[in-house]
């Protein structure tokens, strides 16, 4: 039977649950442990899908198509596990699972309450895991939200019963607070930590373990003050500084026995990890030998949160070239006033070595996108479209290359007499939003020869997707004659899934979401030849400058 790690939050949102989590799977993977990674969340919506990204970041997509909190790309990213839709929970689907039992008649005449149907509902799905994986050593828990709100406590109360009903040594409770640093006083202040942690104690859960999140070293003395007033033994309290790469938070749990005191209280026996690979590849993200630019014309700049995988994305394709990826947020609505003309596009894209259009949804910004692609396909510039980046780049080849001037996309301008995106077949006549896109992974063939098989060095691939709409296929042929490769196409040749364009350095544009799939020690293919391209295009920039000065 596997064990059960519950992670809470206190004092503040924000403080990195989700790393801390990750970090620990990380570490106990390390250890040769095989360990799944879940999140409950206390809101009811049914899951994010249906959320705006400036709500609540980015929406990652596992393999099986689940529409997940974007924790769960950290323990995707940190564990190298896939996970699935049953690792993502919401109290709107427990709720909607219960009230679907309720309209059955299941609860055989008996009143349907939080305590104990909803409760009982939460500790079936905390045991899911380990009945799909019998062979699963660890189940990590994280609860989203922090503890003390009124909508998290079934959950606390579902961990509590479970811990009472297992075996002692078979849980553990981890709880991540703030201590934070008073500038005046020059002091850490350890009293929230004591607030955060008697509440949860009186809900009846004693942790076994506190990461204490701060800016400065908490020190040895703090910690011991904390144990005592929280009831733990003083190596039990784990410092968690800020540092510059989340990649590095393993590293610095791991030196404080993190992960050896949890098997010692978990009664695992392991071997000690060997994190050399990790320690190389964070030497190697917080060591650049140089740095490149890439502009990202979104519309959700302002919420980095919103291209979370897109970022780690980039750090993670810079290590094998030994650069940093500087991201500069450009948001689209500044690149369409009717002002902006060439010379305003040079300016703003000035020192820039590549541009990524990322996916997103409705009208807003996209002439600055179709505005973007146009600059870097005119001046050379690396380009990567993804998804809506995508769809904006066929609304782009077809004004200004096919001479299809008023050439559109049915989402946006269900006018265009040459919709060249539109919506998919299977995607007729849905009305419901939620969990109804293309979602998940799914097969592309790519074609032999194209850059696309040269980033990738095989011609079977298989990418996540979220989106409703396609490339239009009466299209094709127009736009091959103007020099667009339609380089990967579904197994059945009927869904456009890249373009790209040869005569260019680098312009490539997916229908799927590779970011999605990008791993700390194997970047994504693409997003690794993207940065590649960039570099190039830096040095070339640079000796044409030097050339100019010569003269
Ligand atoms: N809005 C587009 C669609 O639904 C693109 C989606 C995306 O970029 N994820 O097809």
């Amino acid at each position: 039977m596997a064990k059960f790690v519950f992670v809470t939050g206190g004092v503040v949102s924000a403080l990195g649950k989700g790393i801390a989590c990750a970090s620990l799977g990380n570490l106990l993977k390390a250890r040769g442990l095989k360990v799944i990674l879940q999140k409950f969340d206390p809101y009811l919506n049914v899951d994010p899908g249906t959320m705006s990204p400036f709500q609540h970041g980015e929406v990652f997509v596992l393999e099986d198509g689940a529409e997940c909190d974007l924790d769960l790309g950290h323990y995707e990213r940190f564990t190298d596990i896939n996970l699935s839709q049953i690792n993502n929970l919401t109290s709107g689907r427990v709720y909607e699972t219960i009230l679907a039992k309720e309209r059955k008649g299941e609860y055989l005449g008996r009143t349907v309450q939080v305590i104990p149907h909803v409760t009982d509902e939460i500790k079936r799905r905390i045991i899911l895991p380990a009945k799909e994986h019998p062979d699963a050593d660890v189940i990590i828990t994280e609860i989203g939200g922090t503890v003390g709100d009124i909508e998290s406590l079934p959950f606390l109360e579902a961990i509590r019963q479970f811990r009472l009903e297992q075996p002692r040594e078979d849980t553990a409770s981890m709880h991540l607070t703030l201590v934070p640093y008073i500038k005046a006083a020059g002091e850490i202040k350890t009293k929230p930590t004591q607030h955060s942690v008697r509440e949860l104690r009186s809900i009846g859960i004693q942790p076994d373990f506190l990461v204490c999140r701060s800016e400065k070293p908490i020190g040895d003395d703090a910690r011991r003050k904390i144990g005592l007033f929280c009831n733990l033994d003083v190596d039990h309290v784990f410092e968690a500084c800020d540092v510059p790469s989340i990649y590095e938070v393993p590293l610095r749990l791991h030196a404080q026995n993190f992960d050896k005191l949890f098997c010692e209280l978990l009664g695992l026996e392991t071997e000690e990890p060997d994190l050399a690979e990790w320690e190389r590849m964070v030497h190697a993200v917080l060591n650049p030998g140089g740095t490149v630019k890439i502009a990202i014309v979104g519309k959700y700049t302002e919420l980095k949160d919103a291209y979370k995988s897109i970022i780690e994305s980039f750090i993670h394709a810079g290590i094998p070239h030994h650069v940093g990826v500087e991201q500069v947020w450009i948001d689209s609505e500044s690149l369409e006033a009717d002002d902006v003309g060439d010379h305003q596009l040079a300016e703003i894209f000035e020192g820039i070595h590549g541009i990524l259009v990322p996916g997103g949804f409705g009208d807003r910004g996209i002439p600055g996108k179709v505005n973007a692609i146009r600059y870097a396909r005119e001046n050379k510039v690396p380009f990567f479209g993804i998804c809506l980046g995508l769809q904006c780049a066929m609304i782009e080849i077809g004004r200004d290359l096919v001479g299809l001037e008023k050439a559109g996309s049915a989402e946006f301008t269900p006018e265009s007499p040459h919709p060249v995106i539109h919506l998919m077949e299977e995607q007729r006549g849905i009305t419901n939003l939620g969990g109804t896109m293309r979602l998940g992974a799914y097969p592309c063939n790519l074609l032999p020869e194209s850059r696309a098989a040269a980033c990738y060095g095989e011609l079977e691939i298989s990418e996540r997707h979220r989106h409703r709409y396609e490339v239009n296929n009466s299209y094709l042929k127009q736009f091959e004659e103007a020099g667009v490769v339609f380089s990967g196409l579904s197994p059945d040749g009927e869904l456009v899934e890249i373009l790209e364009l040869p005569e260019h350095p680098f312009f490539v544009a997916v229908q799927f979401h590779p970011e999605l799939k990008s791993r700390p020690g194997r970047p994504h293919p693409l997003f690794r030849e993207f940065v590649a391209a960039a570099v190039a295009h830096q040095e070339s920039t640079n000796r044409k400058s030097v050339d100019q000065a010569a003269n």
